[in-house]
C-alpha cells in the first residue's frame, strides 16, 4: 500500500534506486513498529492477566507462612513458580447440585459478592462479625480447629447470626496435612466432628489450607477432591485475593483497593481474606468494602447450597 502511494508521488523525483530504499524504509522499519505496538499491547493485557492469576494463586500460602508463630505452619514447602495456576471463572464450574436448588444466579439481580474469612476463629472475629452485622450482610468463614472458650464462642456467633461457618483445616500445618492420604482425611474429619460438636451443624463446605491448586501437597489433589466429594463436602478456592496477607503489614486502604479492583466487572466474585490475630487492618478496610458494595447495588451473600463454586486448576504434582 505505502509502496503504490510512494510511487504515484515521487516517481519523477526519484530514481528507482531510491524508490527501492524507501520501500525497504518501509519494510524494515514502519512494518516492524506497526507490529511491535501491536505485540507491546498485548504482552500489557498478558501481564495484568498473570499478576490477577499469581495474586489470587499466591494468598492462602502466604497466610500460612504469616501465621507461622501462632500455629507452627510450614509455608517454606510451597513453590512460588506455581502461582499462576489459570483460575476457573465460577460460569465455567457446572456444579452437580440437586435440580430443586434455587441458583444464586437465578435468586439474585446484579452482581454477587461472597466474603470469605480463612484462618479464623481470632480476637478479630467479633469485630469482623460486627460489621458485618452493621451493613445486614452474611459471609463465610472457613475456620481452623481452636478449643479455647472463646474460639467456641465465636464458633456459635457465625452460626446464630446465619453467617456459614465452613472448614479450613484443623491443624493448618500443611506438612502433616497433605503428609499422606489418610492424614489428609483424618484433618477433614477431625474438623468436621469437632465443629459438630460445638454448633450441632455438619459444615458441607471447605477450603484447601493453600487453595486447592497448592503445590505442597504430597497426597495428589484429585484424590483429596474425590475424598471431598464422597463426603458430600463441597470445595471452593477464590477469584479475588484482598491482598491482605502479601506483607505482614498490608493497609486497609490497599486491601479495600484490591477488593473493589477484583469485583469490578464479575458477576460472581469469591473473595479470600483473613481473619487472624494479626489481620486488624482486614477488620478495618470492611467498612469501605461494604459501603462499596452497597453503593454499587451488588449483593453480598455467604455461600450456600446455590452458590456456584470457584476452582482453581490443580496441579496434581507426584
Ligand atoms: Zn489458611
Amino acid at each position: 500500500m505505502d509502496n503504490r502511494v510512494g510511487y504515484v508521488v515521487y516517481h519523477r523525483k526519484y530514481s528507482r534506486l531510491q524508490k527501492f530504499i524507501m520501500a525497504i524504509a518501509v519494510i524494515f522499519i514502519i512494518l516492524p513498529s506497526v507490529l511491535c505496538v501491536i505485540l507491546f499491547d498485548r504482552m500489557n493485557k498478558m501481564q495484568s492477566q498473570i499478576d490477577e492469576l499469581a495474586a489470587a494463586g499466591r494468598q492462602d500460602s502466604l497466610a500460612g507462612q504469616a501465621e507461622d508463630e501462632d500455629d507452627g505452619m510450614d509455608g517454606a514447602l510451597y513453590n512460588e513458580s506455581d502461582d499462576t495456576q489459570a483460575l476457573k471463572d465460577a460460569s465455567d464450574i457446572k456444579h452437580s447440585m440437586s435440580s430443586d436448588v434455587i441458583r444464586d444466579e437465578d435468586r439474585y439481580h446484579g452482581a454477587r459478592v461472597y466474603l470469605t474469612f480463612d484462618d479464623g476463629p481470632s480476637d478479630n472475629t467479633d469485630a469482623i462479625l460486627d460489621k458485618l452485622g452493621e451493613y445486614g450482610v452474611k459471609a463465610t468463614f472457613f475456620v481452623v480447629m481452636k478449643e479455647d472458650e472463646a474460639s467456641v464462642e465465636r464458633y456459635k456467633r457465625i452460626v446464630n447470626e446465619g453467617h456459614t461457618l465452613a472448614m479450613h483445616s484443623a491443624s493448618h500445618v500443611y506438612s502433616q496435612i497433605y503428609s499422606s492420604y489418610d492424614a489428609y482425611t483424618e484433618d477433614v474429619n477431625q474438623l468436621r466432628s469437632y465443629l459438630k460438636s460445638v454448633t450441632q451443624v455438619t459444615p458441607v463446605y471447605y477450603r484447601f489450607p493453600g487453595g486447592s491448586s497448592n503445590t505442597v501437597s504430597s497426597v495428589p489433589m484429585s484424590e483429596c477432591i474425590e475424598y471431598l466429594d464422597s463426603q458430600g463436602i463441597i470445595y471452593y478456592d477464590w477469584n479475588v485475593a484482598s491482598g491482605d496477607t502479601d506483607k505482614a503489614y498490608v493497609s486497609s486502604s490497599t486491601i479495600a483497593a484490591n477488593v473493589i479492583k477484583g469485583v469490578e466487572g464479575k458477576q460472581s466474585s469469591v473473595v479470600l481474606m483473613h481473619d487472624t490475630n494479626k489481620k486488624t487492618t482486614t477488620v478495618d478496610a470492611l467498612d469501605s468494602i461494604l459501603k462499596y458494595m452497597s453503593d454499587t447495588g451488588k449483593n453480598v451473600l455467604p455461600i450456600t447450597e446455590g452458590t456456584t463454586p470457584v476452582h482453581h486448576r490443580i496441579s496434581d504434582a507426584k
